[in-house]
Order: structure tokens, then C-alpha cells, then sequence
């Protein structure tokens, strides 16, 4: 039975392609079929333009300046951290940190609270299908406390097994750190369960976000996440941001990450005094074209019907989902329940880099390769796979062309 590409109402993602300027070219001679989302998203327009406006007219460095510029630049700054604020819903600005993007809020966690919280013995569970960004700052910090990383297992279907989770959950644990979404597998975990079951257990938790963010309506307070890390370039914004939403009473109990301007209120040789949050961990010029940036791809996503948004991602998936069980010596990895983002595969036979270079050839982009995603590779046998991964202005017609691609890949290859 062929698959029928489902019509959905209010939500026009051709119409949106518009947006983003670099999908209006070809590639290898044809036009460009995106699906390396989950890698970074294209950037509307919108985005493009904030970021040009900051450096063509406010461009000046923040909180200590006493010239307009300045002001300006710290009002925009600030403005952007307070849309992130209800983007997420924290509970102040207070919670929102500026980082590099979902690495560099993971390490600053590692480093600054499990370090001062770890002892010998102590334990933090993190799952076997994390990218590699949520497991070796665990593993950095670990070594450094003689702690223990313990993956929680994952089944064959790439779930999470929420039963060996709950006999894993003991005293020793003080961290569980999971992925909203799985980048490799497009795995949804069932966040809210994690989180309630480490709290019974006296745990902390911090949720991987970068996956998460750009496909569903995040809220902090409602998960009661002890942290949330995301980074701006996977949701339209610029590269090199990112975010650390915290509690409240966990940041102000937690020492400084970095040192230097900004993060202070004195200094002295005797000794120094740090500064209020989220400052306190704002070392240095920050990124305040980028936050700029990312504010407006906030703006861009607010602007949109989310809730018919995600059931166009929702679509185009289950779409892609029905092509790939009629495409013969397509193999699926990873069939959880409910997936997002990621659709992950291998052709029969054929290296995934192959599959890939054939694809591009044909001006489709998708990524191959273990998606720094290596225990879970190594679960499933298999040196990586070929992912494609979707975004607001992918079409059901970019599916058909995946397809299309993958059978005269098929042809050159077997
Ligand atoms: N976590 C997940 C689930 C990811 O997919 C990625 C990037 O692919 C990261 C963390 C790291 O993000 P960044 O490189 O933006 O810091």
C-alpha cells in the first residue's frame, strides 16, 4: 500500500520555506532537500535581520557601559534573556543563564554542581541513548568525586526501561541526566515520569533539551526540572547560544563555573564576592548579538501555531514512517513508541556514509554516522546509521524526495 501524505490544516510549511533563505538554493544542481535538522536548523530571515540590526546599530558591550550603545545593547540583551524566560516558563530571570548551547550548560552543571555536591560512592544515572555531550562531563565530574555514571538500559525499540530506571533509583544516586528527545533514535522519553520518580528518590534532575525544544512547548515549572539545557542553533537562532534554566535555590547554592568580569561584585586580593544570578555565571563578554539572535527565533516560533505545527512534525514523521515499512532493505533504528525530529535508518547491506554521499549528490542533505551517539550504536551492532531529520518547513514532498533519493542510492549501491 502506497503512503497517502495526510492534509493539515493551519499549518502551511511551504508557505514558511520563504523564511529561510538557504533553502532558496541548489545544491549539486538540485534544489535543497533539508533533513539535517537536528544537527542546526536553518535561520529565518527574522533571525538573520535581528542579527544584522545588532551589529549595524547597537553594537556595544553590556552592564557597564554609560553611553547609549551600552544601554541599548543591555536592554536588548536583557529583553532576550526575558523571552526566553517565558518561553519556558522559569520563574525569573534569575533562572535563565546564557551558555554556548546545551554542552557548555551540561558541563557548567557538572562542574559547578555535582562537583560540590558528589562524594565517593555517589552515583548519576544517565540513559544509554544520550548524545556524548550528556555523558562525558558526567564522566569528567565522576572520576574527579569517585562517583559512579550508570547508563539506565534501553530496549531494542530505543526506550527507555522505566522499570530497570525505578530498580536503579536507590540512596547512591544524586543525578539523573536524560535527553527529552533522542537525537539518534528520535526517541521520546517520558520526561515528566523521570523527573517525579528521581525526586521520590531524593534526586536531582537535569533534562537534555536540545532535541526537545524545537518540536514541543516546554515549561519549566510544570516539569519541576531541577535543570534544562538547550541550545539556540537547533530551534532557528544563531550558533554559539545557548541556555541553563535552573532553580532558583540550586543556582544560588552553586559556586561560580568560570571566573573573571561580570561574574563578581568585588575583588580583592583578601578576597572576592560574586555577583547575583544569573551574573554569577556569566563570566566575560557574552554572546549579545547571538541572544539578540535567539530572542528573535523565539519571536519567529510564538509566531506560529504550535499546536499545528507540531501535528505537521507529527505528520511528516508518521508519514516518513509508513514510506520506510514499504521500502524494501530499509531497516528502522530505534521504534519507539512516539519519535520527534529524528528519523534514523540503514539500507541493507550499505554503509550509511554511502547512503549519504548519494543523497547529496542528489542535493539532500541528511547526516550519517554514530550521531555522537556511540553506546547506543554499539547496543544496536552498528557503526551508525543514516538520519533524516525534520523542521517547520519540512514537506511531505521532501519525503517523497528522501525516498526517491534513497531507491537511485538503492540502484548504484546494490
Ligand atoms: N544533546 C543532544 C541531544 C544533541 O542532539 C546535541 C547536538 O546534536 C547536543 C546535546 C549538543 O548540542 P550543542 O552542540 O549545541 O552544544
Amino acid at each position: 500500500m502506497n503512503a497517502v501524505a495526510p492534509a493539515i490544516t493551519g499549518f502551511d510549511a511551504k508557505a514558511l520555506r520563504g523564511d529561510f533563505p538557504a533553502l532558496q538554493q541548489e545544491v549539486n544542481g538540485q534544489p535543497l532537500i533539508y533533513l539535517d535538522n537536528a544537527a542546526t536548523t536553518q535561520k529565518p530571515q527574522a533571525v538573520i535581520d535581528a542579527l544584522v540590526n545588532y551589529y549595524a546599530r547597537d553594537n556595544s558591550n553590556v552592564h557597564r557601559g554609560a553611553h547609549a550603545l551600552s544601554d541599548r545593547a543591555t536592554v536588548a540583551f536583557e529583553n532576550a534573556r526575558n523571552k526566553v524566560v517565558q518561553f519556558i516558563n522559569a520563574g525569573s530571570s534569575k533562572e535563565v543563564l546564557w551558555t554556548r548551547g546545551t554542552t557548555e550548560s551540561i558541563n557548567l552543571v557538572a562542574s559547578s554542581y555535582a562537583r560540590s555536591v558528589l562524594k565517593t560512592g555517589d552515583r548519576i544515572l544517565v540513559s544509554a541513548m544520550e548524545h556524548h555531550s550528556n555523558i562525558v562531563p558526567w564522566q569528567l565530574v565522576a572520576e574527579a568525586c569517585g562517583a559512579e555514571v550508570v547508563p539506565i538500559p534501553v530496549s531494542d525499540a530505543g526506550e527507555l526501561d522505566i522499570e530497570a530506571y525505578k530498580s536503579l533509583l536507590d540512596e547512591r544516586v544524586k543525578l539523573v541526566a536524560v535527553g527529552h528527545v533522542s537525537n539518534a533514535l528520535g526517541t521520546v522519553n517520558p520526561i515528566k515520569l523521570i523527573i517525579d520518580l528521581a525526586h521520590s528518590a531524593g534526586a536531582k534532575v537535569l533534562i537534555d533539551g536540545a532535541q526537545g525544544v524545537p518540536h514541543f512547548d516546554v515549561d519549566v515549572q510544570a516539569l519541576d526540572c531541577d535543570f534544562y539545557a538547550f541550545s539556540g542553533h537547533k530551534m532557528y537562532g544563531p550558533t554559539g547560544t545557548g541556555v541553563l534554566y535552573g532553580k532558583e535555590a540550586l543556582l544560588e547554592q552553586m559556586p561560580p563555573y568560570h571566573g573573571g568580569g561580570e561574574m563578581i561584585k568585588t575583588v580583592s586580593f583578601e578576597g572576592t564576592t560574586f555577583n547575583d544570578l544569573p551574573f554569577k555565571f556569566e563570566a566575560g563578554t557574552p554572546n549579545i548579538g547571538g541572544a539578540v539572535g535567539l530572542a528573535a527565533a523565539v519571536d519567529y516560533l510564538q509566531g506560529l501555531d504550535r499546536a499545528a505545527l507540531a501535528a505537521h512534525e507529527r505528520a511528516l514523521m508518521q508519514y516518513a514512517h509508513d514510506k520506510a515499512a514499504a521500502f524494501e532493505g530499509l531497516k528502522r533504528i530505534g521504534c519507539a513508541k512516539t519519535i520527534a525530529g529524528a528519523f534514523s535508518f540503514l539500507l541493507e547491506g550499505v554503509h550509511p556514509a554511502d547512503v549519504g554521499m548519494l543523497l547529496d549528490q542528489q542535493g539532500i542533505a541528511v547526516r550519517t554516522g554514530d550521531h555522537c551517539a556511540q553506546p547506543i550504536m554499539k547496543q544496536f551492532g552498528i557503526p551508525g546509521t543514516v538520519r533524516a531529520s525534520f523542521a517547520l518547513y519540512n514537506t511531505f514532498e521532501d519525503v517523497d524526495a528522501l525516498f526517491a533519493g534513497l531507491e537511485k542510492a538503492k540502484t548504484f549501491l546494490l
